[in-house]
């Protein structure tokens, strides 16, 4: 049951060989025994757990169910949840308890999926590897000595470990794509303003996405389809008609044009990265896809752009943090008062601290047209060079991170190594697009090597039907960590 897909598990349920409180005990006793040692969960609570899936229970013998009826969910802690505890991996909301769920968290109730706990990720989802969390790091299960990546790291060490069997993720530079790479899981990143983000804690409201996290992109396609849709609460949810994420899954590839930006297939893949994602372009032409090379120029100012303006929204976001409390609001608040930061900083860990002060002055009189609105222009040229490179190519490839796991503690101690881990994903957040990682392979020390795919806006039918394509012909994403 641990490796069943969705789709498998939603038969299993319909067809009663399987109950839905039965399978959420299953996954309780995993993480029982496992989180321990991987530190995935910040909050796991077996009641509330099994009274949800007792109602889904209630439902699948109703007649009432859904595809996803009963399925156990793990939810980033990112995400507000009535009656859970809800951190994101800080001290200061280390007593929060929500009084409202996030529309994600509201879809997914509706769907009937059952939530399994609360997954352990960076501190206010700033991080690459999970050492940021106040909750203590999270292991990767393909090699505890290893990070899982970050932010979203606790969502993927857990379905990797098969203590879920989905979970949802955010993506502000990289956090669903990024740790899916780093744990052989399949992680899709949404266009801008398709999934709502009332009720998601905060970090850079221009660039935050929710997302869905999986084994394959089958399972990523069931779960987008149930989390998307227009949210009156969210100023920036796009008012668009529903769709079904899946339709498209199996058509095949043939006369696919797959671009490959050149300033991605530099000197800063590592050699075990790059043979895997060769090998996997290999496989899309052998299914009768082209590949063509294109260019994105001005990708390598992705890094700086993003280290001006996540922090400059980071740091007005949380210095209202009563705000914070309450998912994201409107910036009624804009001030950013020495006050604040003398009274709440000690309550934050030191990454926090850093993105506070690199926020506060680039957004500060006198350096505000230097910084902030330079790297605006900056992030119009970056999205400006997705539109040229998509009229020459359907979807873009390339590696999702440039090394696979690293290990604990390598480049804590070094915040530009660490922001380097997304750079080949922050461009796509700064432009709004569409953005996967699917399992391409295995690089040295058996780590999980991820191929990134980037879609035009809208495109996560396509995108998820060239990842279904490739799931389809080979096995990487069926794989699990062995001596668990
Ligand atoms: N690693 C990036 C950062 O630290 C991105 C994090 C994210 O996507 N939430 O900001």
């Amino acid at each position: 049951m641990i490796n069943r897909s969705l789709k498998e598990l939603g038969a299993a349920l319909a067809e009663k060989r399987i109950s839905s409180v039965e399978l959420a005990t299953l996954f309780v006793e995993r993480i029982e025994r496992l989180n321990p040692t991987l530190n995935a969960f910040i909050t796991v609570d077996k009641g509330k757990t099994l009274a949800m899936a007792r109602e889904a229970d209630q439902r699948l013998a109703s007649g009432l169910a859904g595809p996803l009826t009963g399925i156990p969910l793990a939810h980033k802690d990112i995400f507000c949840t009535e009656g859970w505890l809800t951190t994101c991996g800080s001290k200061m909301l280390s007593n929060f308890v929500s009084p409202y769920d996030a529309h994600v968290v509201s879809r997914m109730k509706l769907a009937g999926l059952v939530t399994l706990g609360k997954t352990n990720m960076d501190e206010f989802a700033m991080g690459s590897s999970n050492e940021t969390s106040f909750y203590g790091p999270v292991k990767n299960p393909w090699d505890t000595a290893r990070v899982p990546g970050g932010s979203s790291g606790g969502a993927a060490a857990a379905i990797a470990a098969r203590l879920a069997p989905a979970a949802t993720g955010t993506d502000t530079g990289g956090s669903i794509r990024q740790p899916a790479a780093l744990c052989g899981l399949t992680g899709l990143k949404p266009t801008y303003g398709v999934v709502s983000r009332y009720g998601m804690i905060a970090f850079a409201s221009s660039l935050d996405q929710g997302g869905p996290m999986a084994k394959s992109a089958e399972d990523c396609a069931y779960l987008l389809s149930a989390m998307a849709g227009f949210d009156p609460r969210d100023s920036t949810s796009l008012d668009r008609p529903n769709e079904d994420y899946g339709r498209d899954l199996e058509k095949p590839l043939a006369g696919l044009t797959i671009g490959l930006p050149r300033e991605f297939f530099g000197t800063g893949m590592a050699a075990d990265v790059r043979s895997a994602v060769d090998a996997a372009l290999a496989e899309y032409r052998k299914q009768g896809a082209v590949t063509v090379e294109v260019s994105l120029p001005n990708s390598g100012l992705s890094v700086p752009a993003y280290y001006v303006i996540a922090p400059a929204e980071a740091s007005s976001n949380l210095s209202r943090f009563d705000g914070v409390r309450y998912g994201y609001r409107a910036p009624e608040y804009a001030d950013l008062s020495d006050m604040y930061c003398k009274t709440r900083a000690q309550g934050f860990g030191a990454e926090v601290k850093r993105r506070i002060l690199i926020g506060t002055y680039v957004l500060s009189h006198g350096y505000y047209d230097a910084y902030y609105l330079q790297a605006q222009k900056i992030r119009r040229l970056i999205a400006n060079d997705f539109v040229e490179a998509f009229r020459h190519c359907d979807i873009i490839m390339g590696p999702t991170a440039p090394s696979t796991a690293f290990a604990v503690g390598a480049k804590s101690d070094d915040p530009v190594a660490m922001y380097l881990s997304d750079i080949y994903t922050i461009a796509v957040n700064l432009a709004g697009l569409p953005g996967m990682s699917i399992p391409c392979g295995f690089g040295e020390g058996n780590l999980p090597v991820g191929l990134q795919l980037i879609g035009n806006y809208f495109e996560e039918a396509r995108m998820l039907n060239v990842a279904h394509r490739y799931q389809l012909a080979t096995n990487w994403h069926k794989r699990m960590p062995e001596n668990l």
